[in-house]
Formats: structure tokens, sequence, C-alpha cells
């Protein structure tokens, strides 16, 4: 798999352009080795789709001053988002009763003392009755220290207590398990204010089940506004959730998604290493895994080397919409991109959306290369105006009311803060 994806690069990094057909072709190689490694033919054609997004990304980045973007989010990409061995972390796990935090909890412990730390699991769920016989299940079964109390009723109390025996006992990972509520309610939200005032975690994870859907953005910023959550772990990516919400949750939170579950036991936990920015234009959360895969054969500075325009001209939004229609459900997408939002498309209006994109699009097609390239903002008069409404058989109006809001998207999307731009090549940049 990674050889004929490299020599797709490898050939795409010798043409002195990179232009459409070049893409096209490198995009094809991939997909013909995706398949051969017997990937799902939707996941390939969405991982294409997704590609062809970040280059466009790429393309736009570029035109600040990239080395200085990618050395900035080299430095700070996993800060504060993983423990460092030897100095005691406290991590404490939020999220609605079912999500899967006591499960997760154990798995996180044993993923990192598999890496050689010193995890312990303390048990804050004083609300759910068997709570601290479930922890103490998984626990001795992962062989982790644990704490908590079949009698405390204060969860306050029994962190700190726990947290101080571990800090003590020179655990350097300290997973606090909080209670859930079935629904986001005041009394969940104050007592997790509490605990995490209480124990100073280093790092809260908001853990998500998978197939909530829409519900986890609400869901997600409400967490986010009582504790600050800094990662978010979506859980039950075994079933038939494509884990959209999860991308929900990471707009929400603004923070990345870092591990899955994908089961109901111990080793059932893979690394999610997610690019935020990224990941909430693709609008697929569970693709990201794949994306990472490919990433490791794929640098970007080799995949984007002649994209380096900054302007957002026609064509990038052309391509956006494109790249759009191939994906999944337009409202939980557009939502999600900046410029798209509800200016573009009303809410409840997803179908005149669609039919909107269909319009600019039919109207761009009738554009000259030029055009479509064009950063020059009096290149459009009149007579040009003209003839591309007649040659897309639509009206003048529409090609004026098409251009406007290119002019819009593309204002916004210069003011994209683009230091959040996880770049896919970051991890091994300059
Ligand atoms: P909590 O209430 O948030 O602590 O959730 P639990 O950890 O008790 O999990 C609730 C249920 O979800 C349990 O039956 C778990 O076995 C199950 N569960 C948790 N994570 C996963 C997962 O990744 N996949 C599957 N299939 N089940 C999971
Ligand atoms: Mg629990």
């Amino acid at each position: 798999l990674g050889g004929s994806i490299a020599r797709a690069l490898a050939r795409m990094k010798d043409a002195t352009v990179v232009d459409e057909k070049v893409l096209a072709d490198c995009l094809n190689e991939i997909s013909r080795a995706l398949l051969q490694a017997d990937v799902r033919f939707e996941t390939v054609r969405d991982v294409k789709a997704n590609i062809k997004t970040i280059v466009n990304l790429d393309a736009l980045a570029a035109g600040t001053d990239k080395r200085r973007i990618i050395q900035k989010n080299a430095g700070s990409r996993e800060a504060g988002l993983h423990p460092s061995k030897g100095k005691p972390s406290v991590v404490m796990f939020v999220g609605l009763q079912g999500s899967g935090k006591t499960t997760t909890c154990t798995k996180y412990a044993d993923y990192y003392r598999r890496k050689g730390f010193n995890p312990a699991l303390v048990c804050a769920d004083t609300f759910r009755a068997g709570a601290f016989d479930q922890l103490k299940q998984n626990a001795s079964k992962a062989k982790i220290p644990f704490y908590g109390s079949y009698i405390e009723s204060d969860p306050v109390k029994i962190a700190v207590e726990g947290v101080d025996r571990f800090r003590k006992e020179k655990c350097d990972l300290i997973i606090v398990d909080t209670s859930g509520r079935h629904k986001q309610e005041a009394a969940l939200f104050e007592e997790m204010r509490q605990v995490s005032e209480a124990t100073k975690p280093n790092l809260v994870i908001f853990v998500m089940d998978g197939s909530i859907g829409q519900a986890a953005f609400d869901q997600a910023q409400a967490f986010k506004q009582s504790a600050s959550v800094g990662a978010v772990i979506v859980t039950k990516m075994d079933g038939h959730a494509k884990g959209g919400g999860a991308l929900s949750a990471v707009a929400a939170t603004r923070s990345p998604v870092i591990f899955i579950g994908t089961g109901e036991h111990i080793p059932d936990f893979e690394v999610f290493d997610v690019k935020p920015f990224v990941s909430r234009l693709l609008g697929m959360g569970d693709l990201s895994g794949l994306m990472d895969k490919i990433q490791d054969v794929m640098p970007a500075d080799e995949l984007v080397p002649k994209l380096t325009e900054g302007a957002f001209t026609l064509r990038l939004l052309y391509e956006m919409f494109q790249n759009l229609q191939n994906m999944g459900p337009l409202g939980q997408l557009f939502s999600m991109i900046p410029g798209l939002s509800s200016q573009f498309i009303e809410k409840g209006k997803e179908k005149e959306g669609q039919a909107k994109i269909k319009r600019y699009m039919t109207i761009m097609d009738s554009m000259t290369q030029k055009e479509l390239d064009n950063t020059n903002p009096k290149l459009m008069n009149e007579s040009r105006i003209n003839r591309i409404a007649r040659g897309s058989g639509r009206l003048v109006k529409e090609v004026v009311d098409m251009l406007e809001e290119h002019k819009r998207i593309a204002k916004m999307w210069s003011k994209l803060p683009i230091n959040n731009i996880r770049r896919p090549n970051n991890r091994d940049s300059l």
C-alpha cells in the first residue's frame, strides 16, 4: 500500500506543475492502492474527496508563511494532550452516563501502562450504584491500582483522597472517573465543576458515544462550558456509528479526538490523531484514522509543492462544492465550514441549499479558466458577467449574486485562524 502511494506522490513531486490532472492521477493511484487493501469503496471515495479538500486548504494556507505555520504547529501539537512520564498528571473523564467513561478510563490507563507509565484509577462516581464495583473489576483485570469507596457519597472527597494517595505513591497518571447523568443537567455539571476544582486536572477528557450524531454538538458544548475539556474520546466506533458526531464535538470543544473505543474490551482502543481543522471540513470522524495512515506516507509538503496562490479563487469554491456533493448530509457539514453556514444555507433548507450549489456550479461551468483562477477583483466586468449568464442559461442577477457570495466566503476564509490548521505532515516537518 505504502509503496504505490509513495510512487504516485513521487511522480507528483516530480511534476513541474501540480494541476488538476496531476492531482487526479495521484488520487486515482491512491484509490487503487486502497481498494487493493480491501478498503470499502465508499471510504475510498470519501478519502479522495478529503485529500482534495486538504490540498485546497494547503493552497490557502500557502499564502501566508507556510514554514512558520508548520513550525508553530509542530511545537504545540501534542502539548497538554498526553501525559509525560515521571511527572504526575491528573486526567479527569467526563461525559453522560453510558457514554463509556468507566470502560474508557481503564483502556486509557492500560494504554499508558504499556508505554511505561504508572497509572492509577480513582472512582469519583458515587451516583450510580455499582459504579465502584465496575471500576474495581476493570482495574483488577488490567492490574491497575484503584481507589474508591462503597460508603462515601461525596465524589469530591473521594476524588481528592484518591489523587493524594496516588501522588504519594508516585503514580504519574492519575485518572479520575466521574459520574454521568442521563441528561445534561445542572447537578451533573456542578459536581463536575467541584471535582475539577478540587483535583485540578491537567487534562479533562470528554467521552462521547460515537452514535449520538447530531446531539453531539450541544452535549459537547455543555460539557465544555462546565469543565475545560481539552480532548475528546469517541466510543463505540465498532458499531454502525460513522462517528460524524465526533466532529461536532471537536468543533464544540475546540479539542481534538485523541482516542476511539472500538469494543467493550480493554484492548479495543485506538489512537486517533485527528487533525481538528481538516476533520471539521471532512465531516467524517472515522476516516481520520485512515487519513493518518495515508499521511504517514504522504507528507503534505510533497503533495502541494506548487500550489502557492493565497487567494480563494472561484475554482477553489467550485472544488469545495464538488467535494461537498460527494460527502454526507449537507446540513451537518455546512454548519462546520467557514462561510457556508447559516448565511449560505438556512437551517432546515438544505434542499434549497443543494439547488443553490448546483446553480452556482452551473454558472461556474460557463467561466473560463482565467476567470476561475482569477485573483483580480476588477476582472469580472459587465460583459463577462453577461456572457457567463448567457452561457449558463442563468439570470445576470444570479451570476452577480454568486460572485457576491464568493466574495463573502473568500473574505471569511482569508480571516481563518490558519494557525489552527493542523497540517497533515507537521509531525516530521522542518
Ligand atoms: P459510563 O456510564 O460512561 O461509565 O459508561 P460505561 O463505561 O459503563 O459503558 C457503558 C456501556 O458501553 C458498557 O456496556 C460498555 O461495555 C459499553 N462500551 C463502552 N465503550 C465501548 C466501545 O467502544 N464499544 C462498545 N461496543 N461498547 C462500549
Ligand atoms: Mg461509569
